[in-house]
């Protein structure tokens, strides 16, 4: 793969304290097509420390009502401190932290004062590599009511980045017409990372956190799971909506839209390759079937049987605009001869089911409506299986043999793409009989 142009985005632990950022020089001394960096503020060092972006929220709501807030800058502050100290830097740190007490102490603003984290975090980071800082207020554009202006942003960052040899930008914000500051989500700093990687259109977006990629299953219940090397950003989407989530979706979206490589590296082991992110696996790169299995709980299944529901008579459309209408979004609706089966988040439906069953009564006449409330919902992804392979066909068996319930099947047409619905008491063992079936046990 040509890297002639590499966007790093790092995040919160691997900006955590001094001896992450001389991590990150070395790496970036290590690949000089690194141009551009993206950081985070700095997240957690140990179990239980508290991230950056937290204090600064807890600084902005105890201002916002009248409460003193001192104690909490001070925390902030000092975990600069620690940095610019550990790395014998000299840095104007009580110069911006009076502006932004000062700021909290008149008007103060949620969105400028979390910014903070990442705007000082990529000022330091820039001095201390010898880069050009990047404030993103600059270039990633909002519109006032907080929307991204995706098309701007493209244009401006790429005017600005461009010209530049190499660049430190700060993550997770952005500004509007009027300069006004406005955040992503959490976890937003993996879309500055991608919008900065499309603009210039990178070769490579790198995504530096803590974990040498992602796993073919979740390891809070399969013990060291095997890694995976290469996933494309269709079967990455599916299983980080499926709960294996490790960057932001929209992040992924982007990249994918402009076919960009993503590949999550470890900050703390540089010499692994991590995983690479792709559209398409390169040819001979894996030979597992299934890619990865993760899965989600506390799902229910509603049935709703009316006798020829698919023969045009627009039952299943007037059925999707209830849910539409309610916005009651569903993880999957199947539409068979006499039925509808749609699988909803447990929590979501159990607000509105007595009112939902209702309505659905009362407008579509149905003859059943069934309601199953203990599932799980299991997303098995494979582009190395294709129609003609049998890996659907074995995974299914791995489950029956196992005595496992399949409450609900969805298959995507083309490569391995299955939703399973398994009782919620079987989803552990579910997804061991996945994974041993990937690993050829
Ligand atoms: N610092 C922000 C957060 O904690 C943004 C990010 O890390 O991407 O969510």
């Amino acid at each position: 793969m040509d890297k002639n142009l590499v966007v790093a985005k790092f995040g919160g632990t691997s900006v955590a304290d001094a001896g992450q950022f001389r991590k990150i020089r070395k790496i970036i001394q290590s690949g000089p097509e690194r141009r551009f960096i993206v950081v985070s503020a700095p997240g957690k060092r140990f179990p239980g420390d508290i991230k950056v972006t937290d204090l600064l929220i807890e600084c902005y709501e105890k201002a916002a009502s009248g409460e003193p807030f001192a104690e909490v800058l001070d925390q902030v502050r000092m975990r600069f401190k620690d940095i610019t100290d550990g790395l014998d830097m000299i840095f104007p740190l009580e110069e911006e932290f009076r502006i932004l007490g000062e700021a909290l102490e008149k008007a103060p603003e949620r969105d400028y004062t979390v910014s903070r984290g990442e705007y000082l975090t990529a000022r330091i980071m820039a001095e201390y590599l010898g880069f050009t800082f990047v404030d993103p207020a600059w270039c990633v554009c909002f519109e006032e009511d907080g929307q991204l202006n995706a098309d701007m942003t493209r244009r401006t960052m790429r005017a600005s980045l461009l010209p530049l040899q190499r660049a430190v930008i700060a993550g997770f914000y952005g500004a509007d017409m009027e300069g006004r500051i406005h955040t992503f989500e959490r976890g937003g700093s993996d879309i500055t990372g991608s919008l900065a990687a499309c603009a210039i259109r990178a070769d490579l977006y790198e995504n530096w956190t803590d974990v040498s990629g992602l796993y073919a299953a979740d390891p809070r219940v399969v013990r060291d799971p095997a890694p995976v090397a290469y996933m494309s950003y269709r079967e990455l989407r599916t299983l980080s909506y499926m709960g294996a989530s490790l960057l932001h979706s929209d992040a992924v979206l982007s990249a994918s839209e402009m076919e960009i490589p993503i590949n999550i590296r470890n900050t703390n082991r540089p010499e692994e390759a991590g995983t690479m992110i792709t559209r398409h696996l390169p040819h001979g790169v894996t030979k597992h079937k299934v890619t990865g299995v993760s899965g989600r709980k506390g799902m229910s299944v509603l049935q709703i049987e009316k006798v020829m529901v698919s023969d045009g008579s627009g039952f299943s459309a007037l059925m999707l605009d209830i849910f539409k209408e309610r916005n009651l979004p569903f993880e999957y609706c199947l539409t068979g001869i006499d039925s509808i089966t749609l699988v909803i988040r447990r929590d979501l439906l159990d607000s509105c089911k007595d009112d939902l069953f209702e309505e659905i009564r009362e407008k579509l006449h149905p003859d059943f409506i069934g309601l199953r409330e203990d599932l799980s919902l299991i997303a098995v992804t494979g582009e190395k299986a294709t129609e003609s392979s049998d890996a659907n066909v074995r995974v299914l068996e791995r489950l029956t043999e196992r005595g496992i319930e399949i409450v609900t099947i969805n298959q995507g047409a083309g490569k391995l793409n299955l939703l399973i619905g398994v009782p919620e008491d079987r989803y552990e063992d579910a997804i061991h009989a996945i994974y041993e079936y990937r690993q050829g046990g």
